[in-house]
């Protein structure tokens, strides 16, 4: 269920021109019949083709890997802190929050990663946090500015409140540790005066000791308190052994025509939980860059920065700590590039699946990319578990490379050399790059290359929720923030008609089922075009251009009308024995309808139950609009059910309800943003945000 559109073709209105395509065509030109021919021999060697790319003189030589990205700025920092003060000492929280916020983005760090002004910039955050009750990110502050070398003589203020938060989130002893820390740094603070410093010395002695005094279970830290929040999910009801991100209710079969695909293995209801999937790799759009957490896609309410550039940002110490012992570092100074390269997001995640792991790890994993092969993954020959977060299944996604055009097949192949060159700029290998390509360097290619393939057919949006009110879905839509792989949802097909939603927290995906699927059906999802929203040929030609398959689901074949061309004029209502359906005209007075199986349909029965769903559908649009969102979603959810039992879709209001079911989820799990909000996000975009919680 989306807004009908597939995020590559969203991807191709939101790219601009880059240099790349210039570059490529260059080469073209240049590169003679000779090579042409040669291109036409090692197409299907990866190895060797990325061998030639790299060696190939004009394409090295209208190519320069430059380092290109937005640095910091101290005149800023130290206006914005001056404003920030200036704020806070007038009570304006908000205001001074925001201000340090862009204070601590655009301030310097030295080499050693040690800044002064940073450390004394987030501790003024973190009393303007404190303030606001805000302790988790207030911790995260304190934490990073003594990381960042806090002054000695200062300390004693930033642990004290340290130890405040700490008392807020129930870690007795390890508040009882920062208050001795407090005390002990209190003796350095040259600058206090000596009664400043008595009266403090009194309050930390008087704090201490209820610590001397406490019952010893009243200071330990509570262990039921989880100073890393991790993203509300749903239960699996029933986990799958094989497949551990699934529903038990979900196998997976190969045919060579379809490729592999998900089957019910029993009856599912709407609303069943089928899918928990965490993305092996993801990629925020840039644009988002600054505006939601780089690492974990979170909007941020005071963001952390990186050392180097201005434009990632982190929601949290522990999103920063991983990016940027990760992936950031061969990233953070080629981000401008990558832009003007005009790079499509599916090179980005190709980009970062490699810069998300070390050289070494592809070397002592190499075992995982000798061999591609695509039926993996089917339940029959299912042998070890299925680990979503592997990079063999990654890797066996489908890629059809023989299917493709010698020029495409050099076009990625250029691009790989790109982004081999760009981790070579930032130190990902160990030598110096010379005229040709290491073993190593081939290899990483290689892999590169594959995963750009895959890509291209695997790659899912991720998307949040973007409300113009809190409590209010009017206007609400969803917008793509960026791209992901979920190597189990990987292996759903498509249909214009789907039978389950997915929605997204953080960059983990939830699919729900949104239609009753029956035990043996095949279960799938929807790449993009609905048959509601755009017509049948259209869908095709879409699905074709893309993920080069011709769709053959019941929508298709059955030539089913879009939303404002269908009528309620026949109805297919349901046989109670096969579940299969027969029309029935509503102009008719025909008395009697019998099923395809030879069982007779209790017409009379059918059409008292739609009429009573009328009111119920009343009270479900009533409650959503009021924001009752569990509610809504109960009432919508049974009457979907009910609806299902007695007329088989298409019909206007069985999808009007799927729709509403989806909203009413994504509002109260997914990834959600207030538009409307006051604020523009610390580097200034295009749109106001706010966050919802
Ligand atoms: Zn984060
Ligand atoms: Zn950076
Ligand atoms: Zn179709
Ligand atoms: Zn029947």
């Amino acid at each position: 269920m989306s807004r009908g559109e597939m995020f590559q073709e969203a991807e191709e209105k939101r790219r601009k021109e880059g240099f790349f395509p210039q570059v490529y065509k260059a080469v073209c030109a240049a590169m003679g019949e000779e090579n042409i021919d040669k291109l036409e021999a090692l197409r299907d060697s990866m190895p060797d083709l990325i061998k030639f790319t790299y060696e190939l003189k004009c394409f090295k030589d209208g190519l320069e890997i430059k380092e290109f990205f937005p640095g910091k700025n101290q005149y800023e920092s130290k206006a914005k802190k001056d404003y920030g003060n200036k704020a806070y000492q007038d009570g304006k929280d908000l205001d001074a929050l925001y201000l340090y916020s862009q204070a601590i983005v655009s301030t310097p760090v030295g080499e050693d990663g040690k800044s002064r002004e940073l450390a004394v910039l987030l501790a003024n955050r973190s009393a303007v946090l404190f303030g606001l009750k805000a302790y988790h990110l207030a911790l995260d502050d304190i934490n990073l500015s003594f990381q960042v070398g806090y002054p000695d003589e200062l300390a004693y203020k930033l642990y004290d409140r340290k130890a405040k938060c700490l008392i807020a989130f129930k870690q007795m002893a390890d508040a009882g540790e920062a208050y001795k820390l407090a005390l002990k740094y209190l003796d350095k603070a040259t600058k206090l005066s000596a009664d400043k410093k008595q009266k403090t010395q009194k309050e930390l002695l008087q704090a201490l000791n209820f610590f001397k005094n406490a019952p010893a279970k009243l200071l330990q830290n509570d262990p039921d308190v989880d100073l890393h929040p991790t993203p509300e999910l749903p239960d699996i009801p029933k986990q799958n052994e094989l497949y551990p991100v699934m529903s038990d209710a979900v196998t997976f079969k190969y045919e060579e025509a379809r490729g592999r695909f998900a089957v019910a293995s029993r009856d599912i209801t709407v609303g069943d939980v089928l899918t928990v999937e965490k993305a092996i790799v993801s990629h925020m759009l840039p644009e988002y860059m600054g505006k939601n957490c780089t690492h974990c896609f979170k909007t941020m309410k005071a963001p952390l920065p990186c050392n180097t550039c201005t434009k990632v940002m982190f929601c949290s110490l522990k999103c920063r700590e991983e990016a940027l012992s990760t992936y950031h570092k061969y990233e953070c100074k080629l981000i401008d590039l990558f832009l003007s390269s005009g790079m499509s997001i599916i090179c980005y995640l190709a980009y970062r699946s490699i810069s998300q792991k070390s050289l070494q790890w592809f070397k002592d994993n190499r075992n995982l990319f000798d061999n591609h092969d695509k039926t993996s993954g089917q339940t029959t020959e299912q042998k070890d578990v299925y680990v979503s977060g592997d990079y063999r299944n990654y890797f066996n996604l489908v890629n059809h490379h023989s299917e493709r055009k010698t020029g495409d097949i050099f076009h990625r192949s250029m691009f790989t050399v790109f982004l081999l060159r760009c981790l070579q700029s930032q130190g990902y290998f160990p030598n110096t790059p010379g005229e040709t390509a290491t073993e190593d360097e081939i290899f990483i290619g290689t892999v590169l290359m594959h995963f750009l393939e895959v890509l291209q057919f695997n790659a899912h949006e991720v998307a949040q929720f973007e409300m113009v009110s809190k409590t209010s879905q009017e206007g609400a839509k969803s917008a793509f923030i960026g791209a992901a792989v979920y190597p189990t949802l990987a292996l759903f097909n498509h249909s214009c008609d789907p039978s389950i939603v997915r929605y997204y927290v953080e960059d983990y995906v939830v699919v729900q089922a949104i239609k009753n699927i029956f035990k043996g059906e095949e279960i799938c999802e929807n790449y993009g075009p609905i048959f509601f929203h755009s017509a049948k040929d259209d869908r095709i030609s879409r699905l074709e251009k893309q993920y080069w398959f011709k769709c053959q689901c019941v929508a298709c074949t059955e030539n089913w009308p879009v939303m404002h061309e269908m009528t309620q004029d026949v109805l297919n209502f349901r046989c109670a024995q096969c579940g299969g359906s027969a029309p029935f005209h509503t102009s008719s007075n025909m008395p009697q309808l019998r099923c395809g199986c030879g069982t007779p349909i209790n017409l009379f029965k059918g059409l008292k139950e739609l009429a009573d769903t009328e009111l119920v559908s009343e009270t479900a649009s009533t409650e959503l609009n009021s924001n009752n969102l569990e509610k809504a979603q109960e009432i919508y959810t049974d009457l979907l059910k009910k609806l299902d039992a007695v007329i088989a879709p298409p019909y206007p209001d069985y999808y009007k309800i799927q729709q509403n079911i989806w909203k009413c989820i994504w509002m109260r799990f997914g990834n959600r943003i207030v538009t409307g909000g006051i604020r523009k996000p610390v580097v200034p975009g295009d749109d106001d945000y706010d966050t919802v919680d």
